[in-house]
């Protein structure tokens, strides 16, 4: 396992700037999660450090040393993709022994067996070893894509939305799962995704990317609580950040506005409830384990939390202010 350090990463496809200038160090034994929507440029981050594409400027540093000059083979890198990558021919249990038969690692049989058997159980498939790839659900396949790069000792995984193709069940298993397997093998992951809840869920850091920049990296509440932007503020948190104008609820200053304040963002904790301008509930949306509260303030749209046995309805009004709630300037960024 080792420590990556990008260094001013920049990568354009044609006419596209695909990354930009990124600079980011995914420490020894991290769980870095890569957020941002389609065309972020999250794929491109992990082909570079795999070494799939090369850069047009910048540096990749594993362990210390530069890899720009290595091939992929020997950059030692684990990946998984998000279609599972399986040999349909061949069982599971020569599946997963497959990496480790490569002439690079010339592991003893026996010992392959032995490692097959650990990552089986793991990933609780053992009992499917002897069945050939394409006799498995698509959880088991995407779960055997994802024993394949566990069975080797990489110096980093890199998993490219390795979760999305699969049911909402199955992926809050595997979550979990990715979760333990990171603990238990204090390895160094590197994970893209575009679910925040993966994101909140198993990050040790998250960095979020707008149009090839890296605009945000840090624990999961600091980008929480603690947002640059309202595009990063937008990222995280369900339902959504309310971002209205900064005098909604009345004069900005009255609130705590500080100088240049264009937009306030309300997250649920930052309403308060039983107090201030009156807003209109348009619907009250029950989700099992929260109710939401949709409201109308003024011309404005809020969604916001309700007690679960709340008797309000559409059509009643209840008082709304904000409390220590964020705020941006005209171009969005945290002020
Ligand atoms: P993400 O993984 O966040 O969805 P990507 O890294 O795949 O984003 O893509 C970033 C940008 O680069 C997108 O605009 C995409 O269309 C473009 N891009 C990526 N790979 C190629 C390629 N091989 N050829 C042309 N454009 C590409």
């Amino acid at each position: 396992m080792a420590e990556v350090v990008l260094t001013g990463l920049s990568k354009t496809y044609g006419a596209t700037q695909a990354l930009k200038d990124v600079t980011l160090t995914i420490p020894d034994g991290a769980f870095v999660v890569l957020l941002g929507p389609t065309g972020a440029g999250k794929t491109t981050t992990l082909r570079l450090i795999a070494g799939l594409d090369q850069p047009d400027a910048g540096d990749i540093a594993i362990g210390g040393a530069s890899v720009l000059a290595e091939t992929p083979a020997q950059r030692d890198i684990a990946m998984v993709f998000q279609q599972y990558s399986l040999y349909p021919h061949l069982t599971v249990r020569d599946n997963l022994a497959f990496p480790l038969r490569s002439p690079m690692i010339a592991m003893p049989e026996d010992q392959i067996a032995a490692r097959v058997a650990e990552v089986a159980q793991v990933l609780r498939i053992p009992h499917k070893l002897d069945n050939k790839a394409t006799a498995l659900s698509g959880g088991e396949m995407q779960r055997v894509s994802i024993g394949r790069a566990l069975v080797r000792n990489p110096r980093i995984y890199l998993m490219d939305e390795p979760l999305s193709s699969l049911d909402a069940k199955l992926r809050a298993d595997l979550r979990i799962e990715l979760k333990r397997i990171h603990s238990d093998l204090g390895a160094t992951f590197l994970y893209v995704t575009h679910d925040q809840i993966e994101a909140m869920t198993m990050a040790t850091h998250i960095g979020v990317l707008d149009q090839g920049r890296l605009v945000q990296f840090g624990p999961p509440r600091e980008i929480y609580e603690n947002p640059v932007s309202t595009y990063v503020a937008s990222r995280l948190g369900q339902p959504r950040i309310a971002l209205l104008p900064a005098d909604a609820f009345g004069p900005p200053a009255q609130f705590g506005a500080p100088e240049g304040a264009a937009q306030i963002g309300l997250r649920p904790e930052h309403i308060l409830q039983g107090e201030g301008p009156s807003a209109l509930v348009h619907r009250l949306e029950h989700l099992g384990d929260q109710t939401r509260l949709h409201l109308d303030l003024g011309p404005h749209r809020i969604v916001t939390l309700a007690d679960p046995h709340t008797r309000l309805g559409p059509g009643d009004t209840l008082l709304i202010r904000p409390q220590s709630p964020l705020w941006f300037d005209a171009q969005g960024q945290r002020i």
